[in-house]
C-alpha cells in the first residue's frame, strides 16, 4: 500500500523495504572463505538479525569467459553453496564487484588493467603504481564495458543474486589528461557515464537492483567531508545525471557531529543506507543522524567489515575471547540494541 500511495503522488518510484536491510560488508576471496562466511552466516549473523550480506568478490573469482582475469581461488560452486545457505537463512547475498576505481592495490596492479593496458585511465604510470592511490578504467574505452560485463554476469549467475554492488568508491584518477579520450573532459559526466551504463546493464537488462559506494556524488566544499568521503575532485554533479533507484551506500567511518549526506540523499531521491566501519563513537553517532527523521528511502544500517575475516569476527560475537582485537564485532555489539529498539 506505501509503494502503491507513493508511486501514485509521484514522490517516489521505489517501494521502501519490506524490512530494514541490516548489514554486513565482508571480502570472500576463496572456497575456504565462503564456507567460513557460511558458518558466520549461520551461527551468528541470522539470529542476530543481519539479514544482508554484502560479498566483495573482486578479482578473486575464476572467471570462465576470461580465466586470465583471475587473481583467486573463489569457484563458482562455492558462491552457489554460499547462496544457497543465506537463502536458508533469510539472508539476502549481494556480490561486490569494484567497477572503475580501485583497479590497484598497493604495488599490485589488478588483472582488468595488467592484462588490458589499453583500458587504462592512467598508462604513463608504471605498474606497481607509485604515487597514486589507485588506478581506474577508462569510462570510454570502446570495449571495457564488453569485459567487465562479462565478469559481472559470471558473478551474479554463480551468486544467485537479485542485487549488485558496484563499488564506484574514491575514484581519484578520472579525466586524465594521459588518457586521450577522456583528456579536458568533465569527471562529473564521466563518472555519471559510467554509473548509467553500469545500470542500463544491470537494472534494464539483467532486472536486479543496483548499489554503490557514495562519496563521489558528495561534495567536499559544501558537505564539511574529506576528500575520502566525499569529492574533490569535479565528480560531485553526476549525483543529477544518475537514475534514482540506485541504492546509495553512505560511508562515514570518523566521529562527526552530523552526517548531512544521509538526509541529502534521500532528499535527492535515492535510498540511502548509512555503513560504517570500526569506530564505536563514529557508528553511535551514524546511526543517531540515521534514526532522525527518516524517509521511505532510509535503507537501514550497513556494518562494513574492511580487513577483518568470518572466524574472528564469528569468534568476537559469540562472546570468545580470543586475544585478537576486533572492532568490527566491538561495533556491531554497540549497536545492535539501538537497531532493534528502533527496527532499522
Ligand atoms: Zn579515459
Amino acid at each position: 500500500m506505501t509503494a502503491l500511495l507513493l508511486c501514485c503522488t509521484g514522490l517516489s518510484i521505489t517501494a521502501p523495504p519490506a524490512r530494514p536491510w541490516r548489514g554486513l560488508h565482508i571480502s570472500v576471496g576463496s572456497p575456504e572463505a565462503a564456507d567460513d562466511l557460511k558458518r558466520l552466516v549461520v551461527d551468528v549473523l541470522a539470529p542476530m538479525g543481519i539479514n544482508t550480506v554484502i560479498a566483495e568478490v573482486n578479482y578473486s573469482f575464476q572467471f570462465q569467459s576470461h580465466p586470465e582475469l583471475s587473481n583467486g581461488t573463489l569457484t563458482a560452486e562455492a558462491a552457489a553453496d554460499l547462496a544457497a545457505t543465506c537463502e536458508g537463512e533469510g539472508v539476502r547475498l549481494i556480490p561486490l564487484f569494484n567497477c572503475l576505481g580501485h583497479q590497484s592495490w598497493a604495488d599490485v596492479t589488478f588483472p582488468l588493467l595488467a592484462k588490458h593496458p589499453e583500458f587504462d585511465e592512467t598508462p604513463q604510470i608504471p605498474l606497481d603504481n607509485p604515487g597514486i592511490y589507485c588506478r581506474s578504467w577508462c569510462p570510454q574505452h570502446p570495449q571495457v564495458n564488453t569485459v567487465v560485463f562479462e565478469l559481472i554476469d559470471e558473478i551474479l549467475s554463480a551468486f544467485h543474486a537479485d542485487a549488485f554492488h558496484v563499488g564506484m568508491d574514491e575514484v581519484f584518477l578520472i579525466a586524465s589528461d594521459q588518457c586521450p579520450r577522456c583528456r579536458g573532459g568533465d569527471p562529473a559526466a564521466l563518472f555519471a557515464q559510467t554509473t548509467n551504463d553500469l545500470h542500463e546493464f544491470l537494472v534494464k537488462r539483467r532486472g536486479v537492483e543496483m548499489l554503490m559506494w557514495g562519496d563521489r556524488l558528495l561534495d567536499a566544499a559544501t558537505t564539511g567531508y574529506g576528500q575520502w568521503e566525499a569529492s574533490a575532485n569535479g565528480t560531485a554533479a553526476a549525483i543529477d545525471r544518475i537514475p534514482k533507484d540506485i541504492i546509495i551506500c553512505d560511508w562515514h567511518y570518523e566521529p562527526m557531529a552530523d552526517y548531512p549526506s544521509v538526509r541529502y540523499f534521500q532528499e535527492q531521491g535515492f535510498r540511502v543506507w548509512p555503513a560504517t566501519w570500526n569506530k564505536v563513537e563514529a557508528a553511535e553517532a551514524l546511526l543517531e543522524c540515521a534514526l532522525r527523521d527518516p524517509t521511505d528511502r532510509m535503507m537501514g544500517y550497513l556494518f562494513t567489515g574492511w580487513g577483518v575475516n568470518s572466524p574472528d569476527l564469528r569468534d568476537r560475537l559469540q562472546g570468545r575471547t580470543t586475544g585478537k582485537d576486533c572492532p568490527v564485532a566491538d561495533v556491531i555489539l554497540a549497536c545492535l540494541p539501538r537497531l532493534n529498539a528502533n527496527a532499522l
